[in-house]
């Protein structure tokens, strides 16, 4: 569980307001949800043969003894929130987002935390391709935005209708049961709970196994094959381009036709930076009238790993103006003229100085503070009505301003600034 400390946050910021932006260019509501939920939720949505419910849970035992559970992701959560609020099964639309951090009890690594961060997104009520399409451009564009566009590669999958799933099961129980020696614990484990769990492992001495694997692309009904073929057309039309891999099965249970995964190879193991896909079954199994749903999550901090800080503008994050005050009464009449700017500049960011100090130790907690300008106040600008006003950066020459010209000239700076 990290802490992300001051100087760690432009890079957050700018990719929360990044991603807030997009969302809302396509239409996205914003939904907040709690953290805990009960942990018969997850249980019965992730799937009880998954690694998040058999060893990656945080859960515990409230005062009333209900068993409650940190969510280790959001889906679940926003199922049983829009299910209460009566939001889904009235055939209308619904397309929602949420972040906030997630928890899961993984062996800690590079790009894997016991507390982590993702922004999720829910569509609800609609079943075509096109919707899946509108999740992938819209992650596409987002790319584009935090200029990761040539750091990403997207992968797509369809894991078909219930029906050829089960069908394609027994082909597989039949491929791994010849391949049985080969098969670690959890693998034979999950042969007889969960077979299609194989295919997720991130056991390397399965991986030759699974790639020969039989392919559930080549199993797929009709109606799941058309589904994905729209998708595809749309994605070609608009010019994303996909890779296609029969392997992608995602980590949890309710998954259902299309699965996506957007991969980087810059982040060494964990290269999967968005994931997610179509649980048209998910809203009916917690007790909702059959809902279809899509929708997906990005890991946050493998985003900020991501993103190249001299892509942060991060100018937007630092003060403006230092303001500082040296002599007899002046730190008052700073208050009086930080006050009276902070009233007539509402975008103005003004980092006051405390604590006293001399001009020499105040001019350099000017500097220190990334501030492109130092307001000046000594004893005889205060006499005179006036402030100093000093560049910290392009070394231009300081000037001598009066205090009522100053809130209009620094209008009109504020303009120029981002
Ligand atoms: P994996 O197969 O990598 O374990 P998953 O199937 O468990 O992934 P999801 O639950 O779909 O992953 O999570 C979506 C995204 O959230 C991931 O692609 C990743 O970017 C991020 N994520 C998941 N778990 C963690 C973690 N422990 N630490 C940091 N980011 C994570
Ligand atoms: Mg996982």
């Amino acid at each position: 569980m990290n802490d992300i400390l001051p100087e760690e946050t432009p890079v957050w910021r700018y990719l929360e307001e990044t991603v807030t932006r997009v969302l809302a260019g396509y239409g996205y509501e914003e939904i907040r949800l709690p953290i805990v939920e009960k942990t018969e939720l997850f249980k019965r949505s992730i799937g009880e043969v998954t690694d998040i419910v058999e060893k990656e849970m945080y859960t515990f035992e409230d005062r009333n003894g209900d068993s409650l559970t940190l969510r280790p992701e959001g889906t679940a959560g926003c199922v049983r929130a829009m299910l209460e609020h009566g939001r889904v099964g009235n055939r209308q639309a619904q397309r929602v987002w949420y972040r906030g951090p997630m928890f899961r009890h993984e062996r800690p690594q590079k790009g894997r935390y016991r507390q982590f961060h993702q922004v999720g997104i829910e569509v609800f009520g609609l079943e075509g391709p096109d919707v899946d399409a509108e999740l992938i451009l819209m992650t596409a564009r987002l790319w584009r935005q935090l200029g990761l566009a040539d750091a990403v590669t997207l992968q797509l999958n369809s894991l078909g209708s219930v029906a050829s799933r089960a069908a394609y099961r027994e082909i597989l129980v039949e491929y791994l049961q010849t391949h049985y020696e080969t098969l670690d614990e959890d693998s034979r484990r999950r042969l007889l709970t969960n077979p299609l769990r194989v295919l997720d492992s991130k056991n390397p001495a399965m991986q030759a196994l699974i790639e020969a694997a039989p392919r559930l692309m080549e199993h797929l009904d009709a109606e799941s094959r058309a589904h994905f073929d729209g998708l595809c057309a749309i994605l070609d039309a608009v010019g994303v381009r996909y890779e296609i891999n029969t392997r992608l099965v995602r980590g949890l249970d309710y998954y259902g036709r299309t699965v996506f995964e957007w991969v980087t190879d810059r982040l060494g193991a964990q290269g999967t930076v968005c994931a997610g896909g179509r649980y048209d079954g998910l809203v009916e199994q917690l007790g909702g009238k059959p809902t279809p749903a899509v929708g997906f999550a990005m890991g946050l901090e493998r985003l900020t790993a991501l993103i190249d800080p001299a892509a942060v503008p991060m100018e937007r994050f630092r003060p403006h103006a230092y303001l500082v005050s040296v002599g007899e009464g002046t730190e008052i009449a700073a208050q009086v003229l930080a006050d009276r700017l902070r009233e007539a500049l509402p975008e103005l960011r003004l980092l006051m100085n405390c604590g006293g100090g001399n001009f020499k130790a105040q001019m350099k907690r000017a500097d220190r503070s990334g501030a492109p300008l130092a307001l000046i106040l000594g004893e005889d600008e205060v006499a005179r009505g006036v402030a100093g006003v000093k560049p910290l950066r392009d070394g231009g020459e300081q000037a001598t301003v009066s205090q009522d010209a100053l809130v209009a000239d620094l209008a009109e700076w504020l303009r120029s600034q981002p």
